[in-house]
């Protein structure tokens, strides 16, 4: 078997037990890239050097023999929209160009300490606005399983870059659906953490009230292991949080036996490709086979999720953005005077899409608009977080779809904004509540393009998420199909 086919926790193995070194390892990814990254192009910069001298430091880390992390000496890539120190950052947006961090986010500064190697940044949706990954300024990115179809988006690169094997694992973001929509279209495991699970601080904020970092793995296991580096409380982010951090590999038991399951009927309503509702009743049957108790449950405010979203999200991004005016970083356009500087910087530097979501965000903010938008969409939002603590009397894990389709044709969304909204319309409410969502693979569509279930968790409950999917992987063999690149 090829090293850059490795999971996290084989590659980790293999260098504790001193049976390859990350030298060979992280070179064989590159060699991976070098080979596949043409085609994909997960890639907006690759950092050969400073990953082999990371690698270097690895082996020397693990020949000393001293504990350590599960992650040191496997290589990583990371979403282009988290700072990486001395490692250009653009957000795929030209407006931040060439713009190279002067530090760490925390959920980088963690990887680092524990010596795992950040091969290259991915391509994403510019300021990670979209689900295709064809709103990066500089290029799309492909998915392996399919060269023609998106990888999902906004975290397409990072999808791609773990589908392709271009990297062991990789780190993304979730706003509204960004780690689980693209991981199912490219059949990886992808999971959104609650929110404030893990720290924001260093990535470059979009909807800061819903944004969130996750890991994007081949399994389960290696989910849990990721999420273990990155969880916890940062003083940096006052929205993290205290709560105590669970052991989740331990969590990973293959036991379900009792466990109630939600099945939301309002997430299998018209408009669902036939292949993902029949592979999504499928593996509800088999958690059922396996001893779990499925219960039909109601998620009443469901039909609002995406209106509400698109308010909230884009009121949020109007004001974040507001920080790019072309003077302390960043695109600066030349111009007569201050006020032109900031217009012409932001009309240059900014694609279309992100234009769009400053308008409306601008628009539901401004006097008069604010309480019949903004504010009506915060009271919505509420109550489809009352209808998940209702449910979750009721059941211990919800499951569902994670997207209404399989990927689809590069460019067939493009000129309907509102189309490419609704990839997110299983995603998007579990942002809005704040809880924690993985998806993983079960199945193929009759194009042999992969198909994702999301789990959805009780807040600060990824320990259970994480346990039913592992034991789904362990009845099943959807997570090992790779795409013949
Ligand atoms: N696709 C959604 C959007 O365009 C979600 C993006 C995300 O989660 N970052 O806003």
């Amino acid at each position: 078997m090829s090293l850059f086919a490795l999971t996290l926790h084989e590659a980790s193995e293999k260098l504790r037990r001193r049976e390859i070194s990350s030298v060979e390892l992280t070179e064989a990814v590159l060699q991976r890239i070098a080979a596949t990254d043409d085609r994909v192009r997960a890639y907006l910069t690759l950092a050969r050097d400073s990953a082999m001298e990371q690698a270097k430091q690895a082996d020397a880390r693990l020949a000393s023999g001293q504990p350590s992390s599960p992650l040191l000496g496997v290589p990583l890539a990371v979403k282009d929209n988290f700072l990486t120190q001395g490692l250009r950052t653009t957000c795929a947006s030209k407006i931040l160009g060439d713009f190279m961090p002067p530090y760490d986010a925390t959920a980088v500064a963690k990887l680092r300490a524990a010596g795992a190697v950040i091969v290259g940044k991915t391509n994403l949706d510019e300021f990670a606005m979209g689900s295709s990954a064809e709103n990066s300024a500089f290029f799309p990115t492909c998915n392996p399983w399919n060269l023609q179809r998106i990888p999902g988006g906004s975290s397409g690169g990072s999808a791609a870059a773990v589908a392709a094997d271009q990297c062991i694992a990789a780190l993304g973001t979730d706003t509204g659906g960004s780690i689980r929509q693209p991981a199912a279209c490219c059949g990886v495991v992808g999971l959104k953490p609650t929110y404030g699970r893990v720290s924001r601080y260093g990535i470059i904020a979009f909807a800061s009230s819903m944004d969130q970092v996750g890991p994007m793995t081949k399994d389960t296991r290696d989910s849990a292991l990721l999420l273990q580096a990155l969880a916890g409380h940062d003083p940096a982010d006052s929205t993290s949080s205290n709560h105590a951090v669970a052991d989740y590999s331990a969590a990973l038991t293959g036991e379900v036996k009792n466990l109630r399951i939600g099945v939301p009927k309002e997430y299998f309503v018209g408009g669902m490709q036939p292949e993902v509702e029949k592979s999504v009743r499928e593996a509800i049957r088999q958690f059922e086979q396996a001893g779990a108790k499925i219960e039909e449950i109601s998620l009443p405010h469901t039909e609002y999720a995406v209106a509400v979203y698109y308010i909230v999200a884009t009121a949020e991004a109007s004001s974040n953005l507001a920080r790019y005016d072309g003077m302390r970083f960043g695109h600066r356009a030349d111009a007569k005077d201050l006020t032109e500087t900031y217009m012409i910087s932001r009309d240059e530097g900014f694609g279309s899409e992100v234009k769009r979501r400053i308008m409306l965000g601008t628009y539901v903010l401004s006097a008069g608009y604010y309480d019949a938008y903004y504010l009506k969409a915060q009271r919505v939002r509420r109550l489809i977080k009352e209808d998940f603590d209702n449910a979750f009397k009721r059941c211990d894990v919800i499951v569902t779809p994670t997207a209404p389709t399989t990927a689809f044709k590069i460019g067939e969304k493009t000129s309907d904004p509102l189309q490419m909204y609704l990839s997110d319309i299983y995603t998007i409410s579990i942002n809005l509540a704040g809880l924690p969502a993985l998806s993983l693979p079960c199945g193929l569509d009759n194009n042999n393009l992969p198909i994702g279930l999301q789990i959805i968790g009780k807040h600060f409950d990824e320990a259970t998420v994480l346990r039913v999917a592992d034991s789904y992987e362990q009845e099943t063999n959807w997570h090992n199909q790779k795409p013949k690149l």
